[in-house]
Protein backbone atom coordinates (compact mmCIF):
# COMPACT_ATOMS: atom_id res chain seq x y z
CA UNK A 1 0.00 0.00 0.00
CA UNK A 2 1.69 3.47 -1.18
CA UNK A 3 0.36 5.04 1.55
CA UNK A 4 1.66 3.12 4.04
CA UNK A 5 5.52 2.99 2.28
CA UNK A 6 4.96 7.16 2.42
CA UNK A 7 4.15 6.81 5.85
CA UNK A 8 7.37 4.64 6.68
CA UNK A 9 9.10 6.30 4.84
CA UNK A 10 8.59 9.74 7.04
CA UNK A 11 8.54 7.60 10.18
CA UNK A 12 11.88 6.17 9.59
CA UNK A 13 14.07 9.34 10.79
CA UNK A 14 11.40 9.85 13.35
CA UNK A 15 11.45 8.91 17.46
CA UNK A 16 8.27 8.20 19.44
CA UNK A 17 6.82 11.44 19.43
CA UNK A 18 7.83 12.00 16.39
CA UNK A 19 5.82 9.32 15.32
CA UNK A 20 2.29 10.09 17.41
CA UNK A 21 2.68 13.78 16.01
CA UNK A 22 3.13 11.95 12.47
CA UNK A 23 0.07 10.32 12.93
CA UNK A 24 -2.19 13.37 14.62
CA UNK A 25 -0.89 15.51 11.57
CA UNK A 26 -1.60 13.52 8.91
CA UNK A 27 -5.07 11.71 10.78
CA UNK A 28 -6.68 14.20 13.11
CA UNK A 29 -9.58 13.39 14.87
CA UNK A 30 -9.69 10.69 13.13
CA UNK A 31 -6.72 8.38 14.50
CA UNK A 32 -7.14 7.02 18.24
CA UNK A 33 -5.02 5.41 20.61
CA UNK A 34 -5.75 2.62 22.40
CA UNK A 35 -4.20 1.62 25.45
CA UNK A 36 -4.85 -1.90 27.91
CA UNK A 37 -2.54 0.23 30.73
CA UNK A 38 0.54 -1.30 30.21
CA UNK A 39 4.26 -0.23 30.41
CA UNK A 40 4.28 0.72 26.96
CA UNK A 41 0.82 2.00 26.68
CA UNK A 42 1.48 4.56 29.93
CA UNK A 43 4.77 5.33 27.98
CA UNK A 44 2.34 6.62 25.78
CA UNK A 45 -0.19 8.31 26.96
CA UNK A 46 2.65 10.16 28.50
CA UNK A 47 4.00 11.49 25.40
CA UNK A 48 0.48 12.27 23.91
CA UNK A 49 0.19 14.63 26.62
CA UNK A 50 3.32 16.40 25.53
CA UNK A 51 3.07 16.43 21.94
CA UNK A 52 -0.31 15.73 20.73
CA UNK A 53 -2.75 16.04 23.49
CA UNK A 54 -5.53 16.41 21.35
CA UNK A 55 -5.44 12.39 20.26
CA UNK A 56 -8.61 10.90 21.76
CA UNK A 57 -7.18 8.09 24.25
CA UNK A 58 -9.17 5.00 24.27
CA UNK A 59 -9.92 1.79 26.54
CA UNK A 60 -11.51 -1.23 26.40
CA UNK A 61 -13.24 -2.15 29.69
CA UNK A 62 -14.08 -5.92 29.88
CA UNK A 63 -15.45 -5.81 33.37
CA UNK A 64 -13.03 -8.31 33.76
CA UNK A 65 -10.23 -6.05 35.10
CA UNK A 66 -7.80 -6.11 37.53
CA UNK A 67 -8.99 -3.74 40.86
CA UNK A 68 -5.18 -2.24 39.97
CA UNK A 69 -6.18 -1.47 36.46
CA UNK A 70 -8.82 0.66 37.43
CA UNK A 71 -7.31 2.70 40.29
CA UNK A 72 -4.60 3.33 37.26
CA UNK A 73 -7.32 4.20 34.70
CA UNK A 74 -8.58 6.98 37.39
CA UNK A 75 -4.76 8.07 38.22
CA UNK A 76 -4.59 8.56 34.59
CA UNK A 77 -8.06 10.77 34.31
CA UNK A 78 -6.81 13.01 36.91
CA UNK A 79 -3.03 13.34 35.72
CA UNK A 80 -3.87 13.74 32.72
CA UNK A 81 -6.96 16.02 32.51
CA UNK A 82 -6.41 17.84 30.17
CA UNK A 83 -6.44 14.29 27.61
CA UNK A 84 -9.76 12.96 25.44
CA UNK A 85 -10.22 9.63 27.29
CA UNK A 86 -13.01 7.36 26.32
CA UNK A 87 -14.19 3.89 28.47
CA UNK A 88 -15.82 1.40 26.02
CA UNK A 89 -17.84 -1.50 27.53
CA UNK A 90 -19.44 -4.67 26.06
CA UNK A 91 -22.84 -4.17 25.06
CA UNK A 92 -24.67 -5.29 28.21
CA UNK A 93 -27.59 -7.36 26.48
CA UNK A 94 -24.82 -9.60 24.83
CA UNK A 95 -22.98 -9.99 28.11
CA UNK A 96 -26.33 -10.77 29.99
CA UNK A 97 -27.06 -13.32 27.12
CA UNK A 98 -23.79 -14.59 27.03
CA UNK A 99 -23.03 -15.21 30.65
CA UNK A 100 -26.70 -16.86 31.59
CA UNK A 101 -26.49 -19.34 28.66
CA UNK A 102 -22.57 -20.09 29.28
CA UNK A 103 -21.75 -19.14 33.34
CA UNK A 104 -19.68 -16.68 34.72
CA UNK A 105 -16.62 -17.77 34.28
CA UNK A 106 -17.25 -19.49 30.40
CA UNK A 107 -14.11 -18.90 29.22
CA UNK A 108 -12.09 -21.85 31.23
CA UNK A 109 -14.35 -24.52 29.74
CA UNK A 110 -13.85 -24.65 26.12
CA UNK A 111 -11.37 -22.06 23.25
CA UNK A 112 -14.84 -21.43 22.01
CA UNK A 113 -16.25 -19.90 24.81
CA UNK A 114 -12.71 -18.16 25.85
CA UNK A 115 -12.79 -16.68 22.05
CA UNK A 116 -16.72 -15.83 22.19
CA UNK A 117 -16.23 -14.04 25.52
CA UNK A 118 -12.92 -12.10 23.72
CA UNK A 119 -15.12 -11.20 20.85
CA UNK A 120 -18.04 -10.33 23.08
CA UNK A 121 -15.63 -8.11 25.65
CA UNK A 122 -13.22 -6.50 23.68
CA UNK A 123 -13.46 -7.25 19.63
CA UNK A 124 -16.95 -5.92 19.38
CA UNK A 125 -15.93 -2.76 21.25
CA UNK A 126 -12.88 -2.26 19.75
CA UNK A 127 -14.79 -2.47 16.54
CA UNK A 128 -16.97 0.60 17.87
CA UNK A 129 -13.88 2.27 19.05
CA UNK A 130 -12.74 2.73 15.77
CA UNK A 131 -15.35 2.90 13.61
CA UNK A 132 -15.01 6.45 12.43
CA UNK A 133 -11.04 5.95 12.74
CA UNK A 134 -9.02 5.61 9.83
CA UNK A 135 -5.81 5.33 12.22
CA UNK A 136 -5.00 3.86 15.86
CA UNK A 137 -1.30 3.82 17.87
CA UNK A 138 -0.64 1.18 19.77
CA UNK A 139 1.89 -0.07 22.02
CA UNK A 140 3.77 -2.93 19.94
CA UNK A 141 7.26 -3.41 20.11
CA UNK A 142 9.40 -5.43 17.91
CA UNK A 143 10.89 -7.12 21.22
CA UNK A 144 8.13 -8.34 22.76
CA UNK A 145 7.84 -11.90 20.60
CA UNK A 146 9.60 -13.55 17.62
CA UNK A 147 6.56 -12.60 15.76
CA UNK A 148 7.17 -8.89 15.87
CA UNK A 149 10.63 -8.79 14.75
CA UNK A 150 9.99 -6.82 11.74
CA UNK A 151 7.19 -4.52 13.22
CA UNK A 152 7.21 -1.65 10.55
CA UNK A 153 6.68 1.95 12.53
CA UNK A 154 3.38 2.05 10.15
CA UNK A 155 1.54 -0.85 9.61
CA UNK A 156 -1.83 -1.86 7.95
CA UNK A 157 -4.44 -3.80 10.27
CA UNK A 158 -5.54 -5.74 7.60
CA UNK A 159 -7.77 -7.30 10.88
CA UNK A 160 -9.27 -3.73 11.35
CA UNK A 161 -9.13 -2.27 8.03
CA UNK A 162 -7.02 0.51 9.47
CA UNK A 163 -3.70 1.90 9.56
CA UNK A 164 -1.71 1.40 12.93
CA UNK A 165 0.99 3.60 14.06
CA UNK A 166 3.62 1.58 16.63
CA UNK A 167 5.54 4.36 18.03
CA UNK A 168 7.31 2.42 20.35
CA UNK A 169 8.31 -0.30 17.36
CA UNK A 170 12.12 -0.18 18.01
CA UNK A 171 11.87 0.53 22.02
CA UNK A 172 13.56 -2.23 24.37
CA UNK A 173 11.83 -3.10 27.89
CA UNK A 174 14.79 -1.39 29.42
CA UNK A 175 14.18 2.25 27.29
CA UNK A 176 10.40 1.69 28.26
CA UNK A 177 11.60 1.26 31.90
CA UNK A 178 13.90 4.12 31.96
CA UNK A 179 11.46 6.67 30.88
CA UNK A 180 8.78 5.34 32.86
CA UNK A 181 11.70 6.03 35.75
CA UNK A 182 12.61 9.53 34.58
CA UNK A 183 9.14 10.73 33.79
CA UNK A 184 7.69 9.67 36.55
CA UNK A 185 4.99 7.70 34.73
CA UNK A 186 2.59 5.69 36.82
CA UNK A 187 2.51 1.92 36.46
CA UNK A 188 0.26 -0.93 37.46
CA UNK A 189 1.86 -1.93 40.97
CA UNK A 190 1.33 -5.28 39.30
CA UNK A 191 3.78 -5.59 37.36
CA UNK A 192 6.32 -5.40 40.73
CA UNK A 193 4.42 -9.13 41.07
CA UNK A 194 5.54 -10.43 38.19
CA UNK A 195 2.79 -9.52 35.96
CA UNK A 196 4.40 -8.68 32.33
CA UNK A 197 1.07 -8.43 29.82
CA UNK A 198 -1.83 -7.30 32.03
CA UNK A 199 -5.32 -8.41 30.99
CA UNK A 200 -8.42 -9.26 32.75
CA UNK A 201 -7.73 -10.60 35.90
CA UNK A 202 -9.42 -14.07 35.46
CA UNK A 203 -7.11 -14.74 32.40
CA UNK A 204 -3.12 -13.26 33.61
CA UNK A 205 -1.55 -14.79 35.54
CA UNK A 206 2.33 -13.50 37.02
CA UNK A 207 4.53 -15.28 35.25
CA UNK A 208 7.31 -17.71 37.01
CA UNK A 209 11.48 -17.11 36.22
CA UNK A 210 12.06 -18.43 32.79
CA UNK A 211 8.84 -18.24 31.71
CA UNK A 212 7.67 -16.34 28.21
CA UNK A 213 5.49 -13.83 28.03
CA UNK A 214 2.85 -15.39 26.73
CA UNK A 215 2.45 -18.41 29.95
CA UNK A 216 0.70 -15.48 32.00
CA UNK A 217 -1.68 -15.48 29.79
CA UNK A 218 -4.98 -18.24 28.94
CA UNK A 219 -2.30 -21.08 30.42
CA UNK A 220 -4.75 -23.53 30.07
CA UNK A 221 -5.04 -23.55 26.56
CA UNK A 222 -2.48 -24.48 23.71
CA UNK A 223 -0.12 -21.85 22.95
CA UNK A 224 -1.11 -21.63 18.87
CA UNK A 225 -4.61 -21.24 20.20
CA UNK A 226 -3.94 -18.03 21.69
CA UNK A 227 -4.98 -14.97 20.64
CA UNK A 228 -7.96 -12.58 21.51
CA UNK A 229 -8.76 -10.63 18.01
CA UNK A 230 -6.83 -7.52 18.64
CA UNK A 231 -3.61 -7.30 16.90
CA UNK A 232 -4.48 -10.07 14.42
CA UNK A 233 -2.26 -9.25 11.21
CA UNK A 234 -2.44 -12.41 8.49
CA UNK A 235 1.56 -12.36 8.13
CA UNK A 236 1.81 -13.53 11.98
CA UNK A 237 -0.94 -16.55 11.09
CA UNK A 238 0.15 -19.48 12.69
CA UNK A 239 2.08 -17.23 15.55
CA UNK A 240 0.70 -16.37 19.19
CA UNK A 241 -0.30 -13.23 19.74
CA UNK A 242 -2.29 -10.56 21.99
S1 LIG B 1 -9.31 -12.26 28.43
FE1 LIG B 1 -10.70 -13.72 29.52
S2 LIG B 1 -12.23 -12.51 30.66
FE2 LIG B 1 -11.16 -11.15 29.20
S3 LIG B 1 -12.46 -11.08 27.44
FE3 LIG B 1 -10.99 -12.72 27.01
S4 LIG B 1 -11.86 -14.61 27.87
FE4 LIG B 1 -13.09 -12.89 28.63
Amino acid sequence: MERISQLNARAAGLDAAGIITLAYAEFGAKVSFATSLGEEDQVITDLIAVHAPAIEVFTLDTGRLFAQTYELMAKNQKKYSRLNFKIFYPETKTVEEMVRAKGINLFYESIENRKLCCHVRKVEPLQRALADKEAWIVGLRRDQAVTRTSLEPVEWDEANKKIKFNPLYNWSLEQVRSYIKEHNVDVNPLHAQGFVSIGCAPCTRALKPGEGIRAGRWWWEQPDQKECGLHNNPKWKGHKRE
